[in-house]
């Protein structure tokens, strides 16, 4: 006789401060037999804080074919698994996508993928900035190289609200971007959020550029951009 299929729960976590996860997230990772991790180390300084044991396994962006192939056989035995990044919501932006098509693939509707909601920088910045009419784009991380500034030409025809991510390297890149290809945008950056140094800052790419260039420090830690209409 078939084994029933085990379920996998696709589990948010914080993007900081490690109190922002919810308490069906904590039981769901406590009650299965394994979580996906995109980095062990990383998920266990969460475990640590919330009294988790769960075994842990890694799951990443370079993952191979054969380690998708072993997650199938863990569904196959009836294992409960649970898939979680470094921070906020898996597939925004982070590794999940190339496994659920898979195991999508393998197993169509019968087997169930559970998604338990939380944090994720993209709504918890667009919970602080408000964007007209409740309307935007995510366009995640630009490109770093080629069609960067295709991307950010079109910002400016966009009809609504552009939000990207962006690293400490690229912050002052992209405001300097900006500068040059559409220079009366509204602008916000939302950094380190829920996190010791949080703060949101508006004004033109020039505006936060100056901020950016005369306080160093506030170019450290992660950012979520907004470019209003
Ligand atoms: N899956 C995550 C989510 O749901 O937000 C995003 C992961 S992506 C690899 C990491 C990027 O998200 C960072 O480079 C930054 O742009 C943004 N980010 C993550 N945590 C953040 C925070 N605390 N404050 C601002 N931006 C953050």
């Amino acid at each position: 006789m078939n084994k029933e299929l085990g379920t996998l729960y696709i589990v948010a976590t914080p993007i900081g401060n490690l109190e922002d996860i919810t308490l069906r997230a904590l039981r769901i990772l406590s009650e299965v037999s394994l979580v996906l991790c995109e980095d062990t180390r990383h998920t266990k300084i969460l475990f640590g804080r919330h009294n988790i044991h769960a075994k842990t396994e890694s799951y990443h962006a370079h993952s191979t074919e054969a380690k998708l192939h072993s997650i199938a056989e863990k569904l196959e035995r009836g294992d409960n698994l649970a898939l979680v990044s470094d921070a906020g919501t898996p597939l925004i932006s982070d590794p999940g996508s190339p496994l659920i098509t898979y195991l999508r693939k393998r197993f169509g509707s019968e087997l169930r993928i559970v998604p338990i909601p939380g944090a994720s920088a993209l709504t918890t910045a667009l919970s602080v900035i408000p964007v007209s009419g409740g309307r935007f784009t995510f366009l995640g991380f630009l490109p770093h190289k080629k069609g960067r500034q295709t991307v950010i030409k079109a910002m400016r025809e966009a009809q609504d609200a552009q939000v990207c991510y962006e690293s400490s390297h690229r912050i002052v890149k992209l405001m300097k971007e900006l500068e040059e290809l559409y220079p009366e945008a509204h602008v916000w950056i939302a950094r380190e959020l829920t996190k010791q140094f949080e703060e949101v800052l508006e004004g033109t790419p020039l505006e936060l550029r100056t901020i950016l260039e005369t306080t160093p420090e506030k170019q450290k830690g992660e950012f979520v951009v907004v470019v209003e209409k």
